[in-house]
C-alpha cells in the first residue's frame, strides 16, 4: 500500500533536487534537461532513476565518473519516506495531497536555504494562500487557526529574531523565516507554529553548540534557520496534536 506513495516521493524527491539546484540560480526548472555538473553531459533517462542509478553508478558520472553528490539519493529517499509517513497518518484524500505539496516545499526550503542562506518567496508566498484554501475545504485545523497561525508566528518570530540580533549582536533577522512560518502556519494553524518555533529554535540552538564545541563554526558565524524551522514543521505536522495535548495533561 506504501510502495506507492514513496516511489511518488522518490520522482518529486527527483525533481526537488531540481528545483534545490536552479530556482536560486533563476534558472528555468524544466530545460534543458538534467546535465552532469562537471563534464556537462546531458544525463539520460535511465541513469536519472532516483536512488537505483545512483547505486548502480555507485555514485559516480558514466562518462566522466566525477563523483556524484550524496545529496541527490538523500533527497530522494527523504522525500520517498517522508510521502509514505504522511499517507500512513492521513490516508488517500484530498487533504493528504495538500499536505504532500507542503511537504516538498519544506524539503526544498531547507537544502536551499543550507546551500544560499535563502528561502526563496518563489516557494513561500504561493503557498500561504494554498494552505488556507485547504483551511476554507477541509476544516482542521480551522480556517481561523491557520490565519491566527500565519500571522502571529511571523509576528513572533519577527521578535524573537530581533531578540537574538539584539543580544548576539548579529543580523540574524531574515524575512524568508518570517514567510516559513507563515507558510507553516497557514498549513497547520497556530498550535503547529508553536510546536515548529519551539523545536527550530532549540534543535538550532543545540547544533550550533555542537559545531562551535567542534570548533565547526565561529562563534559570530551565521548558521541559516530555514533547515531548523523545517525540522520543527515535520515534527509538529505528524505529532503537534500529540505534543500540544501531552503539554496541556502536563500542566494540569
Ligand atoms: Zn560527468
Amino acid at each position: 500500500m506504501l510502495a506507492l506513495p514513496l516511489i511518488l516521493g522518490l520522482m518529486v524527491g527527483s525533481f526537488l533536487n531540481v528545483v534545490i539546484h536552479r530556482l536560486p540560480k533563476g534558472e528555468s526548472l524544466v530545460f534543458p534537461g538534467s546535465r552532469c555538473p562537471a563534464c556537462q553531459t546531458p544525463i539520460r533517462p535511465w541513469d536519472n532513476i532516483p536512488l537505483v542509478s545512483f547505486a548502480l553508478l555507485r555514485g559516480r558520472c558514466r562518462t566522466c565518473r566525477h563523483a556524484i553528490s550524496w545529496r541527490y539519493p538523500l533527497v530522494e529517499g527523504l522525500t520517498g519516506i517522508l510521502f509514505a509517513l504522511t499517507v500512513a497518518q492521513f490516508g488517500v484524500t484530498l487533504q493528504t495531497a495538500f499536505l504532500l505539496a507542503l511537504l516538498g516545499g519544506l524539503v526544498a526550503i531547507a537544502f536551499i536555504d543550507l546551500d544560499h542562506q535563502i528561502i526563496p518567496n518563489a516557494i513561500t508566498l504561493p503557498g500561504i494562500p494554498l494552505g488556507l484554501v485547504a483551511g476554507v475545504f477541509f476544516g482542521e485545523p480551522p480556517l481561523l487557526e491557520r490565519v491566527i497561525g500565519a500571522l502571529a508566528g511571523a509576528g513572533f518570530l519577527y521578535l524573537v529574531l530581533l531578540y537574538g540580533g539584539a543580544v548576539y549582536g548579529q543580523d540574524a533577522m531574515g524575512e524568508g523565516d518570517l514567510n516559513l512560518i507563515a507558510l507553516v502556519g497557514a498549513f497547520l494553524g497556530w498550535k503547529g507554529v508553536v510546536v515548529t518555533i519551539l523545536l527550530g529554535c532549540l534543535s538550532g540552538s543545540a547544533v550550533g553548540l555542537v559545531l562551535i564545541g567542534l570548533r565547526r563554526l565561529h562563534r559570530r558565524e551565521h548558521i541559516p534557520f530555514g533547515p531548523f524551522l523545517v525540522f520543527g514543521a515535520l515534527v509538529a505536522m505528524f505529532w503537534g496534536d500529540a505534543l500540544v495535548e501531552w503539554y496541556l495533561r502536563f500542566l494540569r
